[in-house]
């Protein structure tokens, strides 16, 4: 087997017993990235010199016996919304596209305490705000298992690096389902930590109470290493939970016993397509032969789940983005050309006596300020700042943003329920498999229904993974979601691994010509 279709834990066993170099490791990355991204497009930088760098550096220390860290010498892609010190971070927006953070963000600099080698920055929706990848303003991602379809979103460079086996590990990020949504659509393990395990300090905001930061793999055992090297409690960011963090990758082996199944009724409803229905109630038998108990249970307040996020999404999102305006961050318009077109627009207005338009004219600096933004965002990102403005505004915000803040808690409280009865929820990942590039882009409710089984765990704070389960008769990957109560992310990688043992989905690999 060649070195790229190992997996992060595998190559980490031959890097430690002197079979393979990290530099030779991160060659064998680089050179598929060459070769491959051409078709798939799923980074916006990649980062080769520095790279081999950090490997040459792993590989001496190991050399000379000196301690290397958890993820020793194994290459890791990173979403381009979070900070990565002297190295552009665009969050795929035009806003950001010179961005150069004079810090790392948490993760980041977690990865390269462990030894894990930053190889490149990986596409997104703008501001992780989307289901497909297609709201990047700075480039195309593909399924790499069928190129005219979308790798999902917000995460859908994260997910298809590793199912095109660029980079074995990848950090993606998931307010609404971003990292398990594209994980299911490229045929990877992903998982959404609960929120507060992982920190956010140096994540690009968008909706602050919903982000959470997880991992990307080829398997449970791999997502559980990654994991394992970034959660953790810190100062820096104050709603990180203050847990002594597991040893995620010492746990992960273990089989559970007496797992407490529960399928959510309301998970197996309208809108779910039949063969995703078929494949993940299949997976259940998997679990049944693997010795666990499964049970209905409900989630009665998930049919508002999609309407609650979208309020408080864009509500944060609003309030977030709002330093982007050409002065304390981003993209500023030609200043030049906007006084002159002011000048423009005043003096035709002398011309012609219209004293109102004189009197509502912008001032150069709200001119700036509207410009900037009108060119610097894109069209997803301004809808979202509209509905966020509406529903955060007076007249509005109890209608709007105060009910849905109540739902989400009748939404926790259905888990909280729930988790009294199972140890796990268990359905699909998503409605259906990954769709043709252009085929939702028209519709926005329609992608926002994608979301339908995912936002409730960002809503509640608990934690999630998706893993592939099976494929399409097209040839498109299925995947399962897992949830688990808060901070039982041990649970999660257990529970997954097992089926993985049991099962060879994860293990098959996109053919790319
Ligand atoms: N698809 C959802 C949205 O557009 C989720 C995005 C995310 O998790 N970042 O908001």
């Amino acid at each position: 087997m060649s070195l790229i279709q190992l997996t992060a834990t595998d190559l980490l066993k031959k890097l430690s017993a002197g079979e393979v170099t990290s530099v030779e490791v991160t060659q064998a990355f680089l050179d598929q990235i060459e070769s491959a991204d051409k078709q798939v497009g799923a980074f916006l930088s990649v980062t080769k010199d520095s790279a081999l760098e950090q490997a040459a550096d792993v590989d001496s220390r190991r050399k000379a016996g000196k301690p290397v860290g958890l993820l020793g010498g194994v290459p890791v892609a990173i979403k381009d919304l979070l900070c990565t010190k002297g190295q552009v971070t665009t969050c795929a927006s035009k806003m950001l596209e010179n961005f150069i953070p004079p810090y790392d963000a948490t993760v980041v600099r977690k990865i390269r305490e462990a030894d894990g080698v930053l190889i490149g920055k990986t596409n997104m929706d703008e501001f992780a705000m989307g289901g497909s990848t297609e709201n990047s303003a700075l480039g195309k991602t593909s399924n790499p298992w069928n190129l005219d379809c979308v790798p999902g979103g917000s995460s859908g460079g994260a997910a298809a690096c590793v199912a095109a086996s660029m980079a074995p590990l990848s950090i993606g990020t998931d307010t609404g389902g971003s990292i398990r949504q594209p994980a299911g659509f490229c045929g990877v393990t992903g998982l959404k930590p609960t929120y507060g395990r992982v920190s956010r300090f140096g994540l690009i905001a968008f909706a602050s109470s919903l982000d959470q930061i997880g991992p990307m793999a080829r398997t449970a055992e791999d997502a559980a290493l990654l994991l394992e090297a970034i959660s953790g409690h810190d100062p820096m960011d104050s709603t990180s939970a203050n847990v002594a963090s597991p040893q995620f990758s010492q746990t992960v082996g273990k089989p559970l016993e007496g797992l407490r199944i529960g399928l959510v009724k309301e998970h197996f409803g309208d809108g779910l397509d039949s063969e995703v229905e078929a494949t993940v109630r299949e997976a259940v038998k998997v679990y049944q032969s693997l010795g666990a108990t499964i049970s209905d249970v409900s989630l009665p307040h998930n049919k508002y789940a999609i309407a609650t996020y979208y309020i408080i999404a864009p509500s944060e999102a609003s309030s977030n983005l709002a330093r982007y305006d050409g002065v304390h961050y981003g993209h500023r318009c030609d200043e030049k050309q906007m006084i002159e077109q002011l000048a423009a627009e005043k003096k035709a207005f002398e011309e012609s006596g219209d004293e109102e338009g004189l009197r509502n004219m912008d001032t150069s600096l709200v001119r700036m300020y509207r410009q900037s933004r009108a060119e610097g965002l894109g069209p997803e990102v301004k809808r979202r700042i509209m509905l966020g403005t509406y529903t955060l505004s007076a007249g509005y915000y109890d209608a709007y943003y105060l009910k849905a803040l109540k739902v989400r808690r009748l939404i926790r409280q259905d888990y909280d329920t729930a988790f009294k009865e199972v140890d796990l929820i268990v359905g699909p990942t998503t409605p259906s498999t990954a769709f043709k590039t252009g085929a939702k882009t028209d519709d926005p409710l329609s992608m926002y229904l994608e979301d339908l089984y995912t936002v409730s765990a960002n809503l509640a704070g608990v934690g999630g993974i998706s893993i592939p389960c099976g494929f399409s008769t097209t040839g498109m990957p299925i995947g399962l979601q897992l949830q688990a109560p808060p901070l039982a992310e041990e649970k999660l990688l257990q529970a997954s691994h097992m089926f993985q043992q049991a099962t060879d989905w994860h293990t098959r690999r996109p053919e790319l010509s």
